[in-house]
């Protein structure tokens, strides 16, 4: 039996037990033993692992942890530049593209609205969900720790909020969407491409406020939802403006 001490740092220290966090943690196993394999046993998924250091020095998460060795664990850093580093992982995927799972439908309706390319899986066991989103290079939303520690998952965010816009907020923050936010580029309904459409070609099928007061219109290509900047828009416009102004 080999044993190596874990320090946990930020908001990874939520995955620990209270007792266990902000301390260093003396952990027992055989080796060999992986890196990733160890910090997952304490409760981190390694979706949420940024940068890892084995005795100071930048650490994949395959490699082996050795007796007596000391092992940082950080999240992903906001302010602080660690490019010198090795991250973990390639970051960020070119164009952020998301699969939630079925708890976080109005999460992945807000995200459509704000032009992200998202799947909504209902019904989907967690092993194929997992493949969806190592197969179509998406980064997977779920409030699911299992689903996260899954070695398949090479982009994954676990999703701290529990109310939908307070979890949009997390994300965009998180993974730094502002600049490729494109609202009326994606259907909120079923993820299709939203076109623009003349008034007079849907004139027909709106409410008599949004014919009366609005004057652009979108149509998706898949289902045929109309949509205009109506009540939703506003809404969601403001939202933007207060966590992308930082
Ligand atoms: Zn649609």
């Amino acid at each position: 039996m080999a044993s190596a001490v874990f320090r946990f740092y930020e908001e990874l220290n939520d995955f620990l037990p209270p007792a266990r966090r902000k301390r260093d943690l003396r952990l027992a196993f055989t080796p060999p033993a992986p890196v990733r394999h160890l910090i997952e046993t304490l409760g981190v998924p390694h979706t949420e692992v940024e940068l890892i250091l084995i005795n100071g020095e930048s650490a994949g998460l395959d490699q082996r942890v050795a007796d007596g060795d000391r092992v940082s664990v950080y999240p992903m850093f906001e302010s602080l530049d660690i490019s010198p580093l090795l991250r973990i992982r390639r970051r960020p995927l070119r164009e952020p593209r998301f699969v939630a799972d079925a708890h976080l439908g109005k999460l992945a309706h807000y995200l459509r609205m704000l032009g992200f390319d998202t799947l909504l899986a209902s019904d989907c066991p967690d092993r194929e969900l997992a493949a969806i989103a190592a197969a179509q290079h998406r980064i997977l939303l779920t409030r699911d720790r299992a689903l996260l520690m899954r070695r398949i998952v090479t982009h994954g965010c676990y999703v701290r909020a529990r109310r939908p816009l307070g979890q949009l907020e997390d994300i965009v923050r998180r993974l730094d969407l502002c600049r490729c936010i494109r609202p009326f580029s994606r259907c909120m309904r079923c993820n299709g491409d939203l076109e623009a459409v003349a008034k007079a070609d849907v004139e027909h099928r709106l409410p008599d406020d949004a014919r009366r007061i609005f004057s652009e219109f979108w149509r998706c290509a898949g289902c045929g939802q109309v949509y205009w900047k109506g009540g939703h828009y506003q809404r969601m416009r403001r939202l933007v403006e207060r966590i992308c102004s930082h």
